[in-house]
């Protein structure tokens, strides 16, 4: 059985405490942790859980055109699709980037992070997509204190005006932003980044706006091209690689989502990205392909890189990271 609810993108605390209650625990079952070499970085994505998402909380889409591009994806319901709930890890030099921490509570993606080698001291930076629970739940440890006490918290500026004004209730997800954020503000290792922000040398940040108002994806310049990190692009990879302009409750500012996804899409069939999506099959990285009038996904490990030459075979964490149970 797979969860029943999900997605729970920052709520009220009773529904987050039900999303996490039917959380799945990849990472205890399948290892959840998967390591790839690429243009001169180490990127480790994590499993931090898998939910499945409802036709009810799209847009822009019939019930009809949604359970046949479901059920063309292999899905075992027409009137639900699976997604995935990832953050990465990117090692570059003697740095060691943390792209989105997932839910955090229950399992957590530091086990994961230990069990690739690596420890929570050692990451460097925290750069944050997006305010939404499953992308900052993972900031805290269960203390309360930094899970990542020597890495500086970067968040979208535009981000940080939406969820957390500076008086006042706020709006959905602005108690949790506050609360995540205040003790790396208060260790002093906290930056608001303004859209295309440089983070790091060969590290920028790029405005994905649409989903929430400060949306952002991370290009990491590689010795094979760009590697972009793209946050919330698409949730329902089912779905919306062949309808980009399908969007769904979530998204702050709908018809603005949509137009960026189709650009993002564009881009990278065009640029050839290593593309590591948040929602995406994991994984979760590999290249954006055109196919008739819309897009395709295709995974890394079993696409052919840019110059044709056969992909590296994955480095696994112990086990080898099982395709999900939806599948
Ligand atoms: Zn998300």
């Amino acid at each position: 059985m797979k969860p029943s609810i999900f997605f729970a993108l920052a709520l009220a605390l009773a529904v987050l405490a039900l999303a996490l209650g039917g959380r799945k625990a990849l990472a205890d079952a399948e290892g959840g942790w998967h390591t790839t070499e690429y243009g001169g970085l180490t990127v480790t994505a994590l499993s931090d859980s898998t939910g499945s998402m409802p036709f009810t909380l799209f847009y822009d889409i019939t019930a009809e055109d949604f359970a046949a591009l479901a059920k063309a994806g292999g899905s075992p319901s027409e009137s639900e699709v699976t997604s995935w709930i990832n953050a990465f890890l990117v090692k570059k030099g003697n740095q060691l980037f943390l792209v989105d921490t997932g839910m955090g509570a229950g399992p957590s993606i530091v086990p994961l992070i230990s069990a690739a080698g690596y420890t929570p001291e050692q990451v460097t930076h925290v750069l944050i997509t997006h305010f939404h629970s499953d992308h900052i739940g993972g900031l805290l440890d269960k203390d309360g204190n930094p899970a990542f006490p020597n890495a500086t918290l970067y968040t979208p500026v535009r981000d940080e005006a939406y969820f957390m004004p500076g008086s006042g209730p706020g709006v959905n997800g602005t108690e949790l932003a506050r609360k995540v954020t205040a003790p790396y503000k208060a260790a002093g290792k906290y930056q608001a980044f303004e859209p295309g922000a440089q983070i790091a040398p060969g590290v920028k940040s790029t405005s994905l706006w649409g989903h929430t108002p400060g949306h952002s994806g991370f290009a990491f310049e590689t010795a094979d091209g760009p590697f972009l990190c793209w946050g919330d692009i698409v949730h329902a990879y089912l779905v919306q690689f062949a309808r980009p302009e399908v969007t769904l409750s979530y998204d702050v500012d709908r018809p603005a989502a949509a137009a960026t996804r189709r650009k993002v899409f564009n881009e990278a069939a065009d640029g050839r990205y290593l593309v590591a999506g948040a929602h995406l099959p994991f994984p979760a990285l590999g290249q954006v392909l055109r196919k008739g009038g819309g897009f395709v996904w295709s995974p890394y490990q079993t696409s052919a890189p840019a110059d044709g030459t056969a992909a590296p075979p994955p480095a696994d964490g112990g086990q080898a990271p099982a395709p999900p149970a939806a599948e």
